[in-house]
């Protein structure tokens, strides 16, 4: 066992999905591609201009604190965080400080401490690199956008920890519908404080993805450990991550660390939050993913790894739940393994293949839900059920009129495979004989044959038996 405990505390930001900006009604359009279009003399900051709260904003606050159980703060106010920087126009940050909209509350194991609104800063790009940059530009679409702050106590004793709560809250901020929380497009972002045996933190900045996120997280780890047993201190700090090198670098001392100098706000009056009505936000909230995880494992009889594969995907859930109900309806054959099966394998890659997400689909889930019928019912096999859904992929058709206009399906007029089976008899005299005279193989040829002119239309079991008794 290791003497070395990881003691690691996070600080998640996460845009919130608003119409518009927190304090204004510039747009909050993250996909706004010509810099400097949604600003405003408030977010602008010109002198003078008075910053109104979001509503929208504060409800998706208040709803990630129900979600994760926390404690909705009677009365809140926001606070002004002093520090110069050309990404933020005023000289200060609008936040949160000591009466935070949420309190405590917990995700798996990991106690929440906070969880409270503040605004994004201005986007800056540098022409040119270091020092010798040509020139910094200032972009202000991002300016004022509202920005979710969610500290963690330092409960986490490892990096997976770490990734498991991460994944797990982005999904219950999608399916709050507050935040699109996309790391890579920076609308979510993770600062891991990491310590040993909870001895002095490094702060961890710059970390794009989930598994830039783990990879920080353990090399940081590994660094402190083998520092400490070499005698060394431990820097109080803020690092980043380096994707390159992967390795955490010195960004600041705790000397050169801000004084941020928070006062109070004065244009923005404390207020109650009970003109929100929380109870009626408390009743909306839907139905969140450890929910929808049990709920699927129980009533779909489906394993904690097909569970999960749904609920990480909400619109493929929706769809999956759609087609389910109406395959119930159809029939009474269990058929969920069968429906998933062609849900997330078959249709999936052809999705996959074509570059086509759910919102474009031509399937319906009732259509899906009638192939496995079709299937189920022994209508036609697995390997016409690829065909037809290839075909329902292309043109939205049901796959009853597919199989019946395609003349696919297996047939049922036995008529017409007697027929059949006594011409490829007639046709094939040798084939014929050295069966007759032992050689079992030359069943398999004369039934290829007959499946050949029957287009596969036919159950390969249903030919046996109908050659072995007209072949004696
Ligand atoms: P600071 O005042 O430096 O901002 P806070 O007490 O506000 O520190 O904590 C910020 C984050 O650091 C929280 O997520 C908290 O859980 C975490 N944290 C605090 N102390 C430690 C520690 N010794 N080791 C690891 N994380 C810590
Ligand atoms: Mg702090």
């Amino acid at each position: 066992m290791s003497d070395y405990q990881a003691t690691i505390g996070l600080e998640v930001h996460a845009e919130l999905r608003t119409r518009t900006k927190m304090f204004c009604d510039s747009l909050n359009d993250p996909d706004e591609k010509e810099p400097n279009t949604n600003v405003c003399p408030v977010c602008l900051a010109h002198p003078g201009a008075l910053p109104v709260a979001n509503r929208q904003a504060v409800e998706h606050v208040i709803r990630v604190g129900l979600a994760l159980g926390g404690a909705i703060s009677p009365v809140t106010k926001f606070d002004r965080k002093n520090y110069f920087y050309p990404d933020l126009p005023k000289g200060y940050q609008i936040s949160q400080y000591d009466q935070p909209l949420v309190t405590g509350g917990k995700l798996r194991n990991i106690r929440i401490t906070r969880v409270h609104l503040e605004e994004d800063t201005a986007t800056l790009s540098h022409e040119g690199q270091g020092s010798g940059a040509a020139a910094s530009l200032v972009d202000f679409n991002r300016a004022g956008v509202p920005l979710m702050e969610l500290v963690t106590e330092p409960d986490f004793r490892s990096a997976d920890e770490v990734t498991d709560f991460a994944r797990e809250l982005q999904l219950i901020l999608r399916y709050l519908g507050v935040s699109d929380a996309n790391m890579e497009k920076g609308q979510m972002r993770i600062e891991a404080n990491v310590s040993l045996n909870m001895g002095t933190k490094v702060e961890l900045k710059n970390i794009n993805s989930f598994k830039a996120v783990h990879d920080a997280v353990l090399f940081e780890l590994k660094r402190q450990e083998e520092a400490l047993r070499a005698g060394e201190k431990i820097r109080q700090e803020t690092r980043g991550w380096n994707e390159a090198k992967q390795q955490t670098v010195a960004q600041r001392s705790k000397e050169e660390a801000h004084d941020y100098r928070y006062f109070p706000e004065p244009d923005l009056p404390p207020f109650e939050t009970k003109i929100f009505d929380i109870e009626r936000l408390r009743t909306e909230l839907p139905e969140l993913p450890a929910q929808k995880r049990e709920r699927f494992m129980r009533e779909y009889g489906l394993d904690e790894r097909r569970a999960e594969m749904l609920v990480a995907e909400p619109g493929l859930a929706v769809f999956f739940e759609e087609a389910e109900s109406e395959l119930e309806e159809l029939s009474r054959v269990d058929g969920r393994g069968t429906l998933f099966n062609y849900l997330t394998s078959d249709l999936r890659g052809l999705m996959n293949d074509a570059g086509v997400g759910l919102k474009d689909l031509k399937v319906s889930p009732e259509h899906l839900a009638h192939l496995v019928s079709l299937i189920i019912a022994g209508k036609i096999t697995s390997r016409q059920a690829k065909d037809v859904l290839a075909k329902m992929f292309a043109t939205g058709a049901d796959p009853e009129d597919i199989v019946a206009q395609e003349n696919i399906g297996i047939s049922s007029d036995t008529a017409e495979i007697e027929a059949v089976v006594t011409a490829v008899i007639a046709e094939n005299e040798v084939a014929v004989n050295d069966y007759r005279k032992g050689k079992t193989a030359s069943m398999q040829f004369l039934i290829g044959k007959a499946m050949g002119k029957l287009k596969g239309r036919a159950r390969p079991d249903m030919l046996t038996d109908l050659f072995r008794r007209m072949l004696g």
